[in-house]
């Protein structure tokens, strides 16, 4: 019997009523004559109001005792999705991220899985009982409780996937799939049909909150079939899979934008060996991750650095450079915050050329100043003034051919 597990985020269990709506679809399913394992979230805004009851007892919870806390949203709905099976005759039973074996390493608040054990999922599913996991928490060494970080419920449901080799596992979420843009900003954006896990990570990188990074990079890594489904309404949803021809057609396979950088300029820079070490180390040291580097052409000795970090880095980032600035005698450093950064992304950009003079020409034609650009294989990204953002969204999306009417 081919077996299936099933994740089902906050929104889709955000009410009782909810709980009992996907209570429905695990009894097709099971009746359609599948095994199945379902991992869940927290109520949708749960976890959000634990952080902030923590928040309101001390400035800087610590942070086993935030897991401890964390952890409890996740056991509310198991709970109440198993009863309400069970109520129906089903043989439900809830795990805790303990029972399941989750095992991670001891970085509270952002663990990592090093092991999924799954033998009494295991022995669950040949007793004919559907297990009901708690998303996000797993154990340590020591058996402290640990949370894999937010929306880490896709990776329990992908890692659980992975250790059980289901046949599929399937994110039910609120929207029905990985779209070309951000729909909201784009209307005429579409459904992708299937994505690669490259393509996938990237979007996720990039703010696509569809699925959380590092479950993408799970189940790439283990080669886990993907589906992402809307649990309020019937579709196909969006496959997330290996790359195939179908995918290398399209140049683009979608858009994003991210407004969550901002740019530090150095000015005056010492044009000599060791100086980008000298900037760039303390930055590292201190945890906060650049994005994008530019060195400008060097006049006479002197020359520009410019790079992004995370906006809630900045302040931080801000001091540490001025210390160096000093140090190294440049002459000051100047931060843009209102940047925001616009990508192509597809794996089509391997075996399609232009796509890069392109995505200029268009961002030129709207009058859009790009302030720093960076590739890879399969990404361009451009970082432009904030306020242009949706026009530079809007404007690559229709000039790639993306636009609903186009396909
Ligand atoms: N409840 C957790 C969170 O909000 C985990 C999840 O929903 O995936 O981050
Ligand atoms: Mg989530």
């Amino acid at each position: 019997m081919a077996l299936i597990v099933q994740k089902y985020g906050g929104t889709s269990v955000g009410s009782v009523e909810l709980i009992q709506r996907v209570a429905d679809r695990v009894a097709q399913t099971r009746q359609a004559g599948y095994d199945l394992v379902v991992v869940l979230s927290a109520m949708s805004g749960e976890t959000d109001r634990l952080v902030r009851l923590a928040s309101e007892v001390t400035p800087s919870p610590d942070e086993r005792e935030m897991d401890m806390l964390l952890s409890t949203g996740e056991r509310v709905t198991i709970a109440l999705l198993a009863m309400s099976l069970r109520g129906r005759g089903f043989n439900a039973r809830s795990f805790t991220g303990r029972q399941v074996g989750i095992m991670t390493d001891g970085s509270h608040t952002k663990a990592r899985i090093a092991r999924v054990a799954a033998d009494r999922i295991r022995e669950a599913l040949t007793e004919g009982v559907i297990p009901i996991v708690a998303g996000f928490q797993g154990i340590n060494e020591r058996s402290d409780v640990t949370t894999l970080g937010r929306g880490g419920s896709d990776l329990t449901a992908v890692a659980l996937a992975a250790a059980l080799k289901a046949d599929q596992c399937t994110i039910y979420t609120d929207v029905d799939g990985v779209y070309t843009a951000d729909p909201s900003i784009v209307p005429s954006a579409r459904r992708l049909d299937k994505v690669s896990y490259e393509e996938m990570l990237e979007l996720a990188s990039l703010g696509a909150k569809v699925l959380q990074g590092r479950s993408v990079e799970f189940a790439a890594r283990h080669n886990v079939p993907l589906v992402v489904q809307s649990s309020f309404k019937e579709g196909q949803g969006t496959r997330v899979a290996n790359e195939d021809k179908d995918m290398e057609r399209m140049a683009v396979a979608g858009v994003t934008g991210d407004r969550n950088q901002a740019k530090l300029t150095i000015i005056g820079v010492p044009d000599r060996p060791g100086i980008a070490a000298r900037v760039f180390g303390p930055v590292a040291e201190a945890n906060i991750i650049v994005d994008m580097i530019i060195q400008n052409v060097g006049q006479g000795s002197l020359t520009d650095i410019s790079f992004t970090v995370p906006r809630v880095d900045l302040g931080r980032a801000m001091s540490l450079v001025q210390r160096v600035v000093k140090e190294i005698e440049a002459k000051s450093v100047e931060v843009t915050e209102a940047i925001a950064k616009v990508s192509l992304v597809g794996v089509g950009m391997r075996s399609h050329s232009g796509v890069a003079s392109r995505m200029f020409e268009v961002l030129s034609r709207e009058g859009i100043n790009i302030m720093m650009i960076s590739t890879s294989e399969i990404k361009i990204s451009c970082v432009i003034d904030e306020k242009y953002l949706e026009l530079a969204i809007r404007a690559l999306h229709a000039a790639f051919g993306l636009d609903e009417a186009a396909s």
